[in-house]
C-alpha cells in the first residue's frame, strides 16, 4: 500500500480489474493529473483521460483482458523506462 496512496479514485486496472496499481509519473503541476500503470497486465493511463480509458465501469468491453487472456498472450519485450531528469535516480 506504500505506492498507491495518491490516488484513490482509480483502484481497479481499467482493463483487466487488478487492484496494484502503480504510480508511474506526476504532471509538472502537482494534483493534475497522475500516470498510472497496471502491476498485471501493463496497462498505463493517464488520470485525466476519458473514462473510457481510465474507469474499469466505462472501459470498452472489447478490449478487456481476463487473467486467461494475460496468461495466454504472447510474449513481448520489456519497454526501459524512460529517461527523465526527474526519473534518472540510482534505484537498485
Ligand atoms: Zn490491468
Amino acid at each position: 500500500m506504500s505506492e498507491t496512496e495518491m490516488s484513490d479514485t482509480n483502484a481497479l486496472c481499467p482493463r483487466c480489474a487488478h487492484g496494484a496499481i502503480e504510480h508511474i509519473f506526476d504532471s509538472p503541476v502537482p494534483g493534475v493529473w497522475e500516470v498510472l500503470q497496471c502491476g498485471r497486465c501493463l496497462y498505463m493511463w493517464r488520470t485525466s483521460e476519458p473514462a473510457r480509458r481510465t474507469r474499469r465501469d466505462a472501459y470498452p468491453a472489447e478490449f478487456m483482458m481476463t487473467p486467461e487472456d494475460i496468461g495466454t498472450a504472447p510474449e513481448v519485450p520489456a519497454v526501459p523506462p524512460l529517461r527523465t531528469s526527474a526519473a534518472r535516480t540510482a534505484a537498485g
